[in-house]
């Protein structure tokens, strides 16, 4: 089977999930006798694509032409197209984050693809080619079949592991001829979160509540998540109220993530809440309401005033980081 993965890169960095995909896709490959190519497009200097090929590309495709230096959804689903076409592809796998939301639709309809969003298994493909979704915002799985010659995948970040497993990796430029006329809409503007750590890859995430009281006390989410090493996360009234900038916003209504660590100050466990974060593998809550319904989806929860209980477990978290020091 031939397998183009896309390979997304933040300012010439590949993210944890294309490292992700690419280990997917080459673990798919050695089972079925496969090959995979990696699509890196903008400019990506080739220590960096080596990155690619020690995780399992067997060849890299680059694309680095002007249009590419702004962020189009056209642009790049088209140069994917163009790759998987080259390639002769018949599985395109795209990392379900922001970019690769745009990306994976525009290519399926551009190649006639089945397409399955939110993958979070392998497929199996004993009879036909079936792959596990999660739906309902994570409250359930769905099984979904693809009929297609061609088929995209859109995986989840933070389902799969990053496997070493170098390959050749030959690098190929490529040129789609793709004009302005090609492009429809372009980023003209990013306002990135303040978290040093990016949510959606974050393995450790310390999230906020209207329990904090206001913006003047997020310093004592950040000293925590800053010894820990996490993201910073809200719920959706704190980002409302603008105490905390939107990209942080967990839910229904704003990001999902999947880290190893969620931990919850002063949130009530809102069903809406709940949708975006109710997959990390272990959730502590904190919150001065023993009753508040967040404990009921917790692995770990603490009964206490934020105010009290933070600097506690802050000061623990430094002694205990200065002991492995
Ligand atoms: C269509 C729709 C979509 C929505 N989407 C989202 C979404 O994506 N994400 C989201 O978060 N919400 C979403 N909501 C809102 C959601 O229903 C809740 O209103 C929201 O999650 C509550 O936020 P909160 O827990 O921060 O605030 P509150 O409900 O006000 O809860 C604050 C919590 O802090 C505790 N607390 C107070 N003081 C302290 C203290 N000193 N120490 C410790 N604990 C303290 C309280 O006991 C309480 O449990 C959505 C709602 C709707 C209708």
């Amino acid at each position: 089977m031939k397998i183009i993965v896309f390979a997304e890169n933040q300012d010439g960095n590949f993210k944890k999930s294309t490292l992700e995909a690419v280990s997917y896709a080459a673990q798919i490959a050695s089972l079925n006798n496969g090959t995979v190519a990696a699509v890196s497009i903008g400019n990506v200097g080739s220590e960096k694509l080596a990155e690619l090929a020690s995780v399992g590309a067997d060849c890299i495709y680059t694309y680095s032409q002007d249009i590419y230096a702004s962020f189009s959804g056209e642009a790049y689903s088209k140069a994917l197209s163009h790759a998987a076409k080259s390639f002769g592809a018949e599985l395109i796998i795209v990392s379900n984050t922001y970019s690769g939301k745009m990306i994976a639709p525009r290519t399926a309809a551009q190649l006639s693809a089945g397409i399955v969003s939110g993958v979070i298994s392998f497929p199996e493909t004993a009879t036909g080619f079936k792959v596990r979704r999660t739906v309902f915002s994570g409250k359930a799985f769905a099984d979904v079949a693809i009929n297609t010659s061609i088929k995209v995948l859109a995986i989840t970040p933070n389902s799969f592991t990053i496997t070493e497993n170098a390959k050749a990796g030959a690098i190929e430029n490529m040129d789609a001829g793709i004009g302005a006329s090609d492009v429809k809409t372009k980023t003209t503007e990013v306002n990135r979160a303040t978290g040093k750590i990016v949510l959606t890859e974050a393995e450790l995430v310390v999230s906020g509540g209207r329990g904090l009281k206001g913006p003047e006390n997020w310093h004592l989410i950040e000293n925590l998540a800053d010894i820990l090493g996490a993201a910073t996360a809200c719920s959706k009234p704190v980002s409302d109220m603008h105490w905390r900038s939107h990209e942080e916003h967990v839910g229904q209504t704003g990001i999902t993530i999947k880290p190893n660590l969620y931990i919850a100050i002063g949130i009530s466990g809102a069903i809406q809440h709940l949708a975006g974060v109710s997959s990390s593998k272990v959730i502590v809550a904190i919150n001065k309401d023993p009753e508040a319904p967040f404990f009921k989806a917790a692995d770990y929860g603490i009964v206490g005033d934020a105010f009290e209980v933070l600097p506690l477990i802050t000061d623990a978290a430094k002694a205990f980081k200065s002991q492995q020091a």
